[in-house]
């Protein structure tokens, strides 16, 4: 079935989501890095049933040149073998025409649009001119700075490509003041976003807001209370080791205590 507002027709019923009472969870490293590192990765989370879907970033939109920019399409086919190993659903971040088609042509199931991508409508509308008539889900983090239009302007290039399983990701919004985190979560922006895009499920990324791994906990059960759908959280068998956003990271281990220590089904406000 699907349903519409003044701008978005979208599926009522998304596949993002769990369809329980319990949030979804997205786990998995910031970047592929090897083979071994995303199985050993997914191979735990396997064991943790409130994870459903393994993440992983193939190209990784680096602030400075120089540092390590992403595995590429070796990555898609090592995610291949994390999804027939253990069955969870996939996802990977796609920035153009390329990342889409490879992405798509590796059977990826699920595709979100970065921070430093959704600020861009000519980057977003030629996702979406590459996904013209293809049915899958995508999910669009904020832009990095806090404008609600231009994270619902990337919502609707999707939709009018045709794509109506769509979920937003608040992974907060750069500020001049990063303390304590790396980017600030603006609550009352989910609320905005959730007027403007009713019935799409928003999922909240701690991982990118906290940017450490000891604000994990606060972030993300303040995204429960205040209704998310679900948490995209960076897991790593070897987080001090990653070549990315270490110290935001958690082990397998860690997710669990994590995901133990959230009150899962909190009252929603
Ligand atoms: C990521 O999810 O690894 C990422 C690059 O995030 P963001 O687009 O939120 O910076
Ligand atoms: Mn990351």
């Amino acid at each position: 079935m699907q349903v519409s507002n003044n701008s978005l027709t979208i599926t009522a019923r998304t596949k993002i989501l769990n369809g329980g009472p319990l949030p979804t969870v997205i786990a998995g490293p910031c970047s592929a890095e090897t083979e071994e590192q995303m199985l050993q990765t997914a191979r735990a989370l396997q064991q943790d049933h409130r994870v459903s879907v393994f993440r992983a970033g193939i190209w990784k939109p680096r602030t400075r040149p120089g540092l390590f920019e992403g595995i590429g399409q070796v990555g898609l086919e090592w995610l291949q073998n994390v999804k027939s190993e253990t069955g969870l659903q996939t996802a990977v971040e796609v920035a153009n025409t390329q990342h889409v088609e490879q992405a798509l042509r590796h059977g990826v199931d699920i595709l979100w649009v970065g921070a430093r991508t959704t600020v861009n409508p000519f980057s977003v509308q030629e996702i979406a001119d590459a996904l013209q008539g293809v049915d899958i889900p995508v999910l669009v983090k904020n832009p990095v700075n806090p404008d609600i239009q231009l994270w619902l302007g990337a919502l609707e290039r999707l939709n009018r490509a045709g794509i109506t399983d769509l979920g937003l990701i608040h992974r907060g919004f750069s500020t001049v003041n990063n303390k304590p985190y790396r980017n600030h979560p603006k609550w009352e922006a989910i609320a905005q976003i959730r007027a403007l895009a009713p019935g799409v499920p928003l999922i909240c990324d701690p991982s990118h807001i906290a940017g450490r791994r000891d604000l994990l906990q606060t972030v993300s059960q303040q995204a429960l209370h205040l209704g998310a759908d679900g948490l995209m959280i960076e897991t790593h068998c070897n987080p001090d080791a990653a070549l990315s956003d270490a110290s935001q990271q958690v082990t397998p281990a860690g997710l669990d205590a994590l995901l133990t220590s959230l009150d899962l089904e909190s009252e929603r406000v």
